[in-house]
């Protein structure tokens, strides 16, 4: 049982140590990656989208050279547990996701993606063995063709200085920074 170039030991190794915790999204987003990564030709430019905030960017982030911060990975909150992987230049790649139907089999598993119980109530141990049991049991994969739009770099234009904190800022932002406009910070 491999996850990309780790095995499932060294991955859960991996992902505690950079996501702080086995946590059951990102153990299950390792398999799929790894589905989506055979079911893509070898060797060709990709990048990746991920249909939640939760988890399983990190999975991508860990396991492929898609980042946020080099912007082949783009994060869509659109609430779905799934991910899709995409040739560069053409826009074709696969999309893999958490199947429902293929839940009933795992109770841990579906009680973890439904809700169904409080995190004091899960056992990460006993989600972890199903996972591990499961592997990609439970995914589904589908062809997909991504709008060209979507993975297009969207430029920043030009940058100026904030004439109320003196930093450097993208001018059609608005007369001043977007952090001037609204602060996340008090005092
Ligand atoms: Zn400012």
């Amino acid at each position: 049982m491999h996850i990309v170039k780790h095995t499932f030991e060294e991955y859960l190794q991996v992902v505690k140590t950079f996501h702080g915790s086995e946590a059951p999204g990102v153990v299950i987003g390792g398999f799929m990656v790894d589905l989506a990564i055979r079911h893509i030709p070898d060797g060709i430019l990709y990048n990746a989208i991920c249909e939640t905030r939760s988890c399983l960017p990190d999975a991508i982030q860990l396991l492929t050279p898609c980042t946020i911060g080099n912007g082949w990975l783009k994060v869509m909150p659109l609430g779905r547990f799934a991910l899709a992987l995409y040739d560069k230049y053409t826009n074709e790649g696969v999309r893999v996701f958490v199947d429902t139907q293929k839940l009933e089999a795992w109770p841990e598993i579906k009680a973890w993606l439904f809700k169904l119980k409080t995190s004091s109530e899960q056992s990460p141990e006993s989600i972890a063995r199903e996972i591990a049991q499961a592997g990609e049991n439970i995914l589904s994969i589908q062809r997909i063709h991504v709008r060209p739009e979507i993975g297009k770099k969207i430029s920043k234009g030009q940058i100026g200085v904030c004439p109320r904190c003196g930093e450097a800022y993208p001018i059609n932002d608005g007369e001043v920074c977007l952090a001037c406009q609204e602060s996340p910070y008090t005092g």
